[in-house]
């Protein structure tokens, strides 16, 4: 059986989308076309008895718009941190509001869960914030993950979403995660640098020469994430015993089409290590 048949079968699963993924580039606004397809995919794999944990991006970027402030303006204020947090509380809201109107169209309650490098580190929040998601996943209920943006500041700070989400996939021992990004996948240089980049459909080894491709390969500007992040999600999410998939989320289709087993993205093959310790790893993080 290829890596790819296996997809059909994994039970319980992350989802990770960028706010570059769900946003109009032009404006910034809310893509609503594609965040009714992203909950319709994701209440379709909920349908066939799968855990499914979407991990969204969104917070600053939504509040920002309501509050009309450019990035510009935000990041030259004297006070940038408390406009970024004050932006992420106006945000989050907002966000979770549009996907629970969303998510109560096909029938399925999402509820929100927001997370610090502590929830991780600290024994007592990490068993809790556990049993909170095996609970809701019990109930059938979708979890939305962020960062809980609006108290984290550097020493607490997972920094991503893509570590973010990897984090969680570990913590709550799924078998696959999903990064939709506005990337394709994981090339070996450049692609739009280099036209002779080669893009790599399947890692079965997370290599020096893998992680190394990371450094060359450019981001989204929306996001904090760029393919550095990504293959550090892939290092955790793999030890995890997680397999993982790099994915464009231009349509987001691309979820079912993953799920069916399709040849689609970059696929990050599980190898679980017993001597792998979430606590740990994130206790000794750098943001
Ligand atoms: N947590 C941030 C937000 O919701 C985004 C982090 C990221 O894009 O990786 O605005």
């Amino acid at each position: 059986m290829s890596l790819r048949d296996t997809i059909k079968d994994k039970k319980r699963i992350v989802i990770k989308v960028g706010s570059s993924s769900l946003q109009h580039k032009e404006t910034g606004g809310l893509d609503y076309t594609k965040l009714d397809v992203l909950v319709r995919e994701i209440c379709n794999i909920s349908n066939q008895g799968k855990d499914v944990v979407l991990v969204s991006s969104g917070a600053i970027a939504v509040g920002r718009r309501v509050m009309h402030i450019s990035k510009e303006e935000q990041n030259a204020a004297d006070n940038s941190v408390a406009v970024k947090q004050a932006c992420a509380a106006i945000g989050q809201a907002r966000l979770m509001m549009t996907y629970q109107k969303i998510f109560s169209e096909y029938n399925h309650t999402a509820a929100q869960i927001l997370m610090t490098k502590n929830t991780i580190v600290d024994p007592l929040n990490r068993f809790n914030a556990h049993n909170t998601f095996s609970e809701l996943l019990n109930m059938g209920v979708v979890p939305i993950v962020n960062e809980n943006d609006t108290v984290a500041t550097y020493e607490i700070k997972f920094g991503d979403n893509d570590t973010l989400s990897a984090i969680v996939a570990a913590l709550i021992d799924a078998d696959l995660l999903i990064l939709l990004s506005d990337i394709d996948g994981l090339y070996s240089d450049d692609p739009h640098t280099n036209k002779d980049a080669k893009f790599i459909s399947e890692v079965e080894e997370l290599t020096d020469d893998i992680m190394n491709m990371g450094k060359k390969s450019t981001g989204s500007k929306v996001g904090t994430g760029g393919m550095t992040t990504k293959l550090q999600a892939a290092h955790i999410a793999t030890k995890a015993g997680a397999d993982m998939i790099i994915a464009n989320a231009d349509d987001m289709r691309i979820i079912h089409r993953i799920m069916d087993g399709r040849d689609i993205g970059t696929i990050f093959q599980a190898s679980k290590d017993e001597n792998f310790y979430l606590a740990d790893y994130v206790a000794e993080m750098e943001y």
